[in-house]
């Protein structure tokens, strides 16, 4: 079957620089950067708004035919996350709203809810998608998977400084908690957990800075589209 657009896949933990990496290079590429974790967390909103458990399934899933979420691309090229029409791509970065992604995402009918959406992106256009199971689930075919992670207390690092320049100071340690917790839930999930897929190549950026990552990941990908 010939493929007609190009995908890169790049999966790992929370914190590992997944989504600012993506973000530079599917710049540098002309790829359209497809934030997963986005859209997770926006029907986490929508459960935490409607002031249900985000991890209790008889509760999330009578309240997705509620729900529509759209992608947007601004002028500047950032993905924009639409639910329902509204404009809430600031309001899920909130601290709180990650233990709600995390909750419903471990939820197979709300992964099976948003799993077209995905896939349909990659078939209209040469995609760079991050989250935690695009190289195992959403695209399998994916002509290059990176499994990108960093030791807990370097992402917690980053996490906490991301948080800080957003106004929202919140202690280091709850940060740290917070990703142990969100990694331990990711990984363990019965319903497509964090892994690593076979034919990903591992990408460790802990002792690395952000320009140190994207060269590394530079070669990864020329390497990988080459072979
Ligand atoms: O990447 P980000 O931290 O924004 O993702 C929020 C949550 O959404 C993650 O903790 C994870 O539980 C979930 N997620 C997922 N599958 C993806 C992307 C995100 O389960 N492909």
């Amino acid at each position: 079957m010939s493929k007609q657009h190009r995908s890169i896949a790049i999966d790992g933990p929370s914190g590992a620089g997944k989504s600012t990496l993506a973000k530079r290079l599917a710049e540098k590429m002309g790829y359209l950067y497809v934030d997963t974790g986005a859209i997770y967390r926006t029907v986490g909103l929508y459960a935490f708004r409607a002031g249900v458990d985000p991890a209790d399934p008889a509760a999330v899933i009578p309240l997705l035919k509620d729900i529509r979420i759209r992608l947007g691309y601004g002028a500047d090229g950032l993905q924009h996350m639409y639910l329902n029409d509204e404009d809430v791509t600031g309001e899920i970065r909130r601290h709180e709203i990650s233990a709600c992604a995390s909750g419903v995402s471990a939820i197979p009918e709300v992964r099976a809810f948003l799993l077209e959406q995905q896939q349909t992106l990659a078939k209209e256009h040469d995609v760079i998608m991050d989250g935690r199971d695009i190289g195992t689930v959403v695209l399998p075919d994916a002509d290059v998977k990176i499994f990108l992670t960093a030791d807990a207390e370097a992402r917690a690092r980053r996490r906490w400084l991301e948080l800080k320049e957003r106004g929202q100071e919140t202690p280091f340690e709850t940060v740290l908690r917070d990703v142990q917790e969100r990694d331990e839930r990711d990984t363990n999930r019965a319903a497509a957990p964090l892994r690593q897929a076979e034919d990903a190549v591992l990408a460790d950026t802990t002792d690395k800075d952000l320009e140190q990552s994207l060269t590394l990941l530079t070669e990864i990908v020329k390497e990988r589209l080459q072979a």
